[in-house]
């Protein structure tokens, strides 16, 4: 069993934090041999010096300054800036990378780790909503294994494995529901920042929190989950399941349904991307379903939660418009995070940027990136 030697794209984050757990419990296993981190160098200070990668980026020559003033060690490299980090991002002593950046910001070092030949071990979920189409057909031409660390996508990935996708008849994800999952539609208007990053079952960043309270983490997701594993956004199903112990499931052709759970800690689905096809005995928990009792699902409140219908038409659309959806979301999110719209506008926000944008093809990532552009300078006029 050989040992992985891994590129933390967001090593400071919530995913970051929990990939660095992986690699101190899997010492021989997984190694991080390179780190990058965005505002807080305090923290990437601390991750390193514990794993010591070779190499580390950071925005300027200033956090590098504060950086270096941290650490205790030597690292061979600290790269700067988006270049930095796309060099980060192909550095020769690893195989895999992690992307474990927020929102688009994770897009071009993935294309920068793919064309430098890396496997990809993908949290960073706005990536494929953004260019699914074009990182999947640069990870193919490359040669590149896309590994899944979203957990309903990691738990996909291992009910699918060894499958012929033609016996597959539907992929179900699975939701927690959020923290208003049983609000009444007219209380949503008077939701506030606190409330909403809340989470009842995960601890993670803030903007995939607000993602989940609105559902449009799940309707990201379905987008995902359409790139990962190409089935048609018709064939993807969401079932609210407030336990989060069920991951997602897949249905087949003769009705049998296989699904995978643990319990709701990222550590999980991070490591099995990060030793597959290895299962490796490791630090985590295993589930006591006597003490669990029971396991629920219902349906998603789709009319009062309109994001995943949202998605469902962004997909439908094709070309710009996922781009557009998640860039008008981006924007959104932040608005309500800095208290200057209330929470049922991210929705009204996004769905009339959607709106406005016309149908357009999606042949180019210049062209994605001047959609995600002009969709941000919309949605940031909607919310003043
Ligand atoms: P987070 O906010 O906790 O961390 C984000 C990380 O990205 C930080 O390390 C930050 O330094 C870095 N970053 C932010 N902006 C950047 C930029 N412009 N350039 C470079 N680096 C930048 O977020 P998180 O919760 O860890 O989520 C990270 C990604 O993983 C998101 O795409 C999210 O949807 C996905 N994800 C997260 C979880 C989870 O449990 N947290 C689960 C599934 C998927
Ligand atoms: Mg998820």
């Amino acid at each position: 069993m050989s040992c992985r030697n891994i590129v933390l794209l967001g090593a400071t984050g919530s995913i970051g934090r929990s990939a660095c757990r992986v690699a101190r419990d899997l010492p021989g296993r997984v190694r991080i041999t390179g780190m990058s981190g965005f505002r807080n160098i305090d923290r990437l200070a601390a991750e390193a010096n514990a794993l010591r990668p070779e190499a580390l980026a950071v925005p300027d020559g200033a956090a590098e300054a504060v950086l270096r003033a941290k650490l205790e060690y030597a690292p061979a490299r600290i790269f700067h800036g988006e270049e930095g980090l796309a060099t980060l991002a192909g550095w020769e002593g690893a195989d895999t990378v992690l992307v474990a950046i927020v929102g688009t910001g994770g897009l071009q070092p993935t294309l920068a780790a793919i064309k430098a030949g890396k496997d990809i071990a993908l949290a960073s979920k706005e990536v494929l909503v953004v260019a699914g189409e074009i990182v999947m057909a640069q990870a193919a031409k490359h040669g590149c294994r896309i590994l899944p660390v979203d957990s309903e996508h990691n738990a996909i990935f291992q009910c699918l494995e060894g499958r012929d996708p033609g016996q597959v008849k539907k992929l179900i994800l699975t939701a927690s529901g959020g923290p208003f999952r049983t609000w009444p539609a007219d209380k949503l208007r008077m939701v506030t920042r606190d409330e909403a990053l809340r989470h009842p079952t995960w601890r993670m960043g803030e903007k995939i929190t607000i993602d989940s309270a609105t559902l449009f983490n799940k309707g990201l997701e379905m987008i995902e989950a359409r790139w990962l594993f190409g089935v048609g956004i018709n064939r993807i199903d969401v079932v609210i399941h407030p336990q989060s112990i069920i991951h997602s499931m897949v249905e087949f052709i003769d009705g049998s349904v296989l699904a995978q759970m643990s319990h709701s800690d990222m550590r999980f689905p991070i490591q099995y991307a990060l030793t597959w096809p290895d299962r490796i005995a490791g630090s985590l928990p295993p589930l006591e379903f006597a003490k669990l009792g029971r396991l629920d699902f219902e349906e998603p409140r789709c009319d009062d939660f309109p994001a995943l219908d949202l998605a469902r038409q962004a997909a439908e659309r094709g070309g710009v418009v996922p781009a557009v959806l998640n860039a008008a979301n981006e924007v959104a999110v932040a608005e309500f995070l800095a208290g200057r719209i209330a929470f049922p506008r991210i929705w009204e926000v996004v769905a009339a940027v959607m709106e406005r944008t016309p149908d357009a093809g999606a042949d180019s990532l210049e062209a994605l990136l001047a959609a995600d552009r002009e969709a941000r300078r919309e949605a940031a006029r909607l919310a003043a």
